[in-house]
């Protein structure tokens, strides 16, 4: 097989599924490539995701792997049409607060606070560290990504995919190569009982005065452009109803933290299911055979848990390494 010749069938269109189309696109410029997704931006769990970049519930992925797939993102701040804002006194002022949380492994200006810093944040806080790092709007980027993958000639359909064999019904060729960027329903369309949901509600603002994201035991506070994200749970549960008790919590423990928010706007409530994996994030070439008996080789993508946003182009890099190692084989695994 050679690159000319390559076709990919793309499942899922969260920020995973986009990454690796728009990565694939760059590495092999003349393939063919669909993405088939149940669901679009605005309406996945990327959306929920207030895209704030760290690791953070990520099942047993190890360390390592984790660095690994960071330090691959290739940063393109013009990309990143969110916060990257740099003060007038010229410091970086997107920094995130993270108050007991333990010694925080990030590379940019982490630093532990003194006390007297410490007690200007509500609570009793004895330890806080601030760093710097940027948060990149998840439905932002997905309609940017939306707009270079329509000018490359990517096809998208509007299919809710049950199982393997269904790529049959939907005349997909045996020789294209399927990404499985399915987030959670990999469980079910694809049998991963590793996979299980961690439940996210948060809710959010106007508050146009918040410039710091904060992080603490009971809540998170996370500015994007429009709005503020007020966070969160964490619960294992895939109830993606709104709650109304953890809505009055998140409300609570955000004011408690910051009380000048109680003035802040409602604008919504939105409940996502983090894909947690327990033996970490998915990433692998498999050979599946249909019902039918048709091979299939799927490159697997998912189980990002509470960081997908931040790993998911670290990760399409990963993908485009298997696609290369797949074609260099010159045929089926
Ligand atoms: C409240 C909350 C806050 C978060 N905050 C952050 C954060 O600050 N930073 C961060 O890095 N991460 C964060 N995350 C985690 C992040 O949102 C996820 O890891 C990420 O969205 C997973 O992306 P994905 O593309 O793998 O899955 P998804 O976004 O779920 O996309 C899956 C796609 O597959 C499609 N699909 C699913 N099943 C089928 C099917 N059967 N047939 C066809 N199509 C199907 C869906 O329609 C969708 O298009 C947060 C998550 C939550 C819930």
């Amino acid at each position: 097989m050679t690159a000319k010749q390559l076709q990919f069938v793309i499942l899922g269109s969260g920020i995973n599924g986009l990454s690796c189309a728009i990565r694939l696109s760059e590495e092999f410029p003349n393939s063919k490539i669909q993405i088939i997704s149940e669901q679009f931006s605005p309406n996945t769990t990327s959306d929920v995701a207030a895209g704030l970049w760290g690791p953070y519930i990520l099942g047993g992925t190890p360390d390592a792997k984790c660095r690994f797939v960071i330090q691959n993102k290739k940063v393109q701040i013009e990309d990143f049409i969110s916060i990257f804002v740099v003060s007038e006194d010229g410091r970086m002022n997107h920094t995130t607060i993270s108050c007991n949380y333990g010694e925080l492994d990030l590379p940019i200006a982490c630093g532990k606070l003194n006390l007297s810093q410490i007690t200007n944040f509500q609570g009793s806080y004895s330890v806080a560290f601030m760093y710097a790092t940027f948060t990149c709007e998840p439905s932002k980027m997905m309609n940017y990504y939306y707009d270079i993958l329509s000018a490359r000639n990517v096809q998208f359909l509007q299919k809710r995919i049950q199982s393997i064999n269904c790529l049959e019904m939907l005349n997909i060729s045996s020789n294209a190569i399927i990404v499985n960027c399915l987030g959670f329903n990999s469980k079910y369309v694809f049998n991963d009982c590793e996979l299980f949901p961690v439940r996210g509600q948060v809710q959010k603002v106007k508050a146009n005065f918040v410039f710091h994201s904060i992080a603490c035991e009971s809540c998170y506070i996370i500015p994007n452009t429009d709005t503020v994200v007020l966070g969160g749970t964490k619960q294992k549960s895939n109830n993606l109803n709104v709650n109304f008790v953890d809505r009055y919590n998140i409300r609570n423990n955000c004011h408690d933290t910051l009380p000048a928010l109680k003035e802040a706007i409602m604008v919504t409530d939105n409940v996502g299911l983090r894909p947690v994996r327990r033996s970490g994030v998915r990433l692998e070439l498999e050979n599946i055979t249909s019902a039918n008996g048709r091979n299939y080789a799927v490159i697997h993508n998912y189980g990002h848990g509470g960081a997908g946003i931040t790993l998911a182009w670290g990760c399409a890099g990963t993908v485009v390494q298997l696609v290369q190692r797949y074609a260099a084989k010159g045929s089926k695994l």
